[in-house]
Order: structure tokens, then C-alpha cells, then sequence
């Protein structure tokens, strides 16, 4: 059976997680749910909101870090990181406000990674200045495309120049350090020139890219225009076509390909993200938020409302939580070890059930007995984790 290829919804979040028991996390996670519109393609949970309550919204955020880790233990964290949504939306007075609040309870380690995601038409030199400032020293910019007509097609707020514009200032304000976010796949209709966005993207001289191919989720726009049908999703040769050229154009301009979908300069892999993808606890806080605390996951429910509703009444917004059995757990470490560079080592006598991977060229093996996968391994990666998976459940 030929595995199945391996999709990610643009902007999906590692799997999350918890209660914590025990030492505080390194890392902690902020959902900031406030978009302008939603975007065609999106089934996050956002508030669309014309006039954004920063200081509503960063009071109830300190309100559930009290609620969460009370106390007076000192909490530092390696890496903080402002997801959403759009972080952006909050301004400069509204993220210095929302740091200022959380840094009552948390203090950052030197050379903490502080990440915020922005929209390109949010940053200008004086709001990058005020969140540097702040202590915001990464950007990550949801660029998507630089076609004006796709971007139009996807609801994106943001013409293809304000991303330009955008790196111009967050550079002149001091922050050199930025992902941009690019969408593949699209339909064939839009007629985009994926090796032309990837070109205009490289000419921005990023730190990091991070490239999701289109998914249809349900009750989102495109789903609607799919059951309409006045969408079709790409052809599967065109998604690992463009998969697989990202890999070849960006690898040779120097760019590790260290996660399925995410590409760094030496030096400059995102350490939030690897940290989900390491298996480490993590704190998260706002609606949807997910939390893990090295064995159980918790998340918060997911409306604006409700979950302002619960931190006010000073009861928990947690949804629901679970415990990771022994199942879960190996099918999650082989999973966070297939998708990443890292790779995972072999149990004695795993490699020679593997070699038809190898023979197909999904995988690489070292001497050490670490197996990776390779680009083609990685348009497979949900599949060859179950089938590895499997394989150790019958041990
Ligand atoms: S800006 Fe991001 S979070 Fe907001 S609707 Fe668009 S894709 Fe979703």
C-alpha cells in the first residue's frame, strides 16, 4: 500500500497539551484570538473584532496565569510565544501592556526567544520599535503569497507589498530575526506561480520560512465554495511537485529543512515550536489554548467569550484534558521523531523490518542507528508513522 501523503493546515500549531504537576514549563504559549476577517481558508479560533480590548484581553491572561500557577515560585521561561489569531492586532501600547502583565508572573531567561505573529500591514517602524522595545525579538509574518490576486482570493487583509514593507520596518526597528509563512498547493484555477512567491520571499532574506500546503477544513469558507463546487483542491502531483521544489530551492540557498514544514538559517530554527516538537511541557494560556505538562494535555475552551466568561468568574477555562497512555505516547514519540531533522533512533533489530523505506528513498539510516526521513518520506509521514508504530506495538 503506497502511505499517504502528509498535509498541514497553514498555521496549525504542533500537538498541544495539561494540569502541571510539578516544575514549571520553559515555554509558554499566548493565543491571541483577534483577526480583522477571517481568512478563507482558516478554522482557528478567532474573534473578528473591529476596535481590539488589549487591556481587556491582557488583564484576563494575568487572570489565568494566577489561576493556573499561583504562587510565587519563580517561573523563567526560554521562549515565549504570542500565537494566534493575530497578535499583531493588539499594537504597540496593547503587547507592551499584555509582556507587562505576564512578566508579574514569569521572568525571561536571558536570551529568551520572544516570537509574535503578525499581519504584514500591522507592522510599521514605530509599532516593531514598541514591541522590541517590549521584549519581542522574533516576528513571524503571515505572508502566505506574493500574488495581490491570491492573497485577495484567501481574505488576507495585506497586498503583496506590505510584506516587503513590513520586513523593511520590523529591520529599521531593530528586529532582523523573522519567519515568513507560505501557502502552497492552491487550486489550480489560481493559476499561482509557486517558485515566483518563493523567489520574491528569498529576496526578503529571511531567518526562517515556514510552508503549509492548503487544507480544506470543514465550516470554513473554502470548504463552502468546495461543496458549491466552485473550488477544486490542487491535484496530489502538484502538491508534492511544489513540496519538493521548496525543498531543492530553499536548501540551496543555505536553509536547513529541520521540520516537515519549516526552514531555518543555521542557528535560527524556531526554539518555541522545537520544544513542542522535543516533547517538552509547555504552559499555554487564552481561548483554544493548549497546554502539556510532559503527561497530560489540557485545552481551553474555545470562544472569546466563554473563555473571558470563565477567567472572570475566576473558574478555570479549561475544555478538557487527557492523560497520554502508553499507546499515545509511542505513537507521539515516533511521530515528533519522524517529522523533525533529528530523526529517531532504532530499537535493536527495527532496521531491517525498515529497508523497504530506505529502498525507497523515504529514509536515510546512520551508522549510529538514527533514521530520518527525507523529503519524499516526509509527503508520507502520517503513514510511515503508523506503520512504525505498528511494527513496535508488536514487540
Ligand atoms: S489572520 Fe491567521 S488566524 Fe486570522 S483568520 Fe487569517 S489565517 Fe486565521
Amino acid at each position: 500500500m503506497l502511505p499517504e501523503r502528509r498535509r498541514e493546515a497553514p498555521h496549525r500549531l504542533a500537538p498541544a497539551g495539561p494540569v502541571y504537576s510539578g516544575v514549571l514549563p520553559r515555554h509558554l504559549y499566548v493565543h491571541v484570538p483577534f483577526c480583522a476577517r477571517r481568512c478563507s481558508y482558516c478554522d482557528f479560533s478567532i474573534a473578528v473584532r473591529a476596535a481590539v480590548p488589549a487591556t481587556e484581553f491582557a488583564d484576563a491572561v494575568g487572570a489565568e496565569l494566577r489561576l493556573r500557577h499561583p504562587g510565587r515560585d519563580p517561573w523563567e521561561l526560554d521562549t515565549l510565544y504570542f500565537g494566534g489569531g493575530t497578535p499583531s492586532k493588539l499594537g504597540a501600547e496593547g503587547v507592551a501592556r499584555l509582556l507587562d502583565t505576564i512578566r508579574r508572573r514569569v521572568t525571561l531567561a536571558p536570551g529568551a526567544e520572544v516570537t509574535l505573529e503578525a499581519n504584514p500591514e500591522d507592522v510599521s517602524v514605530e509599532s516593531a520599535r514598541a514591541w522590541r522595545a517590549a521584549g519581542v525579538n522574533r516576528l513571524s509574518l503571515g505572508a502566505q503569497s506574493f500574488d495581490d490576486h491570491v492573497l485577495t482570493w484567501m481574505h488576507r487583509t495585506h497586498d503583496a507589498g506590505a510584506i516587503g514593507r513590513a520586513v523593511e520596518a520590523a529591520r529599521e526597528a531593530g528586529i532582523a530575526d523573522f519567519s515568513l509563512d507560505l501557502i502552497f498547493a492552491l487550486p489550480d484555477a489560481l493559476e499561482r506561480d509557486w517558485i515566483r512567491d518563493l523567489e520574491s520571499a528569498l529576496a526578503l532574506q529571511p531567518t526562517h520560512l515556514s510552508l503549509y500546503g492548503l487544507t480544506v477544513e470543514p465550516a470554513t469558507p473554502l470548504s463552502r465554495w468546495r461543496a458549491r463546487g466552485q473550488v477544486r483542491e490542487a491535484p496530489e502531483e502538484r502538491y508534492e511537485r511544489e513540496f519538493l521544489a521548496a525543498h531543492d530551492i530553499l536548501t540551496a540557498h543555505r536553509y536547513g529543512h529541520y521540520e516537515v514544514s519549516n526552514y531555518a538559517r543555521p542557528g535560527h530554527e524556531a526554539r518555541h515550536n522545537s520544544a513542542y516538537w522535543l516533547g517538552v511541557p509547555y504552559a499555554a494560556v487564552g481561548p483554544s489554548a493548549h497546554a502539556f505538562d510532559g503527561s497530560r494535555r489540557r485545552w481551553n475552551v474555545q470562544a472569546y467569550a466563554a473563555w473571558m466568561a470563565r477567567v472572570a468568574e475566576g473558574s478555570d477555562p479549561m475544555e478538557g484534558d487527557e492523560l497520554l497512555g502508553a499507546e499515545s505516547r509511542a505513537l507521539e514519540a515516533v511521530y515528533l521523531g519522524l517529522r523533525t531533522a533529528r530523526g529517531l533512533h532504532l530499537e535493536p533489530g527495527e532496521a531491517s523490518q525498515l529497508q523497504s523505506w530506505l529502498e525507497a528513498g523515504w529514509a536515510e539510516l546512520d551508522p549510529q542507528g538514527t533514521l530520518t526521513l527525507t523529503p519524499l518520506g516526509w509527503l508520507r509521514l502520517d503513514a510511515l508513522t503508523e506503520h512504525l508504530t505498528v511494527l513496535r506495538s508488536r514487540y
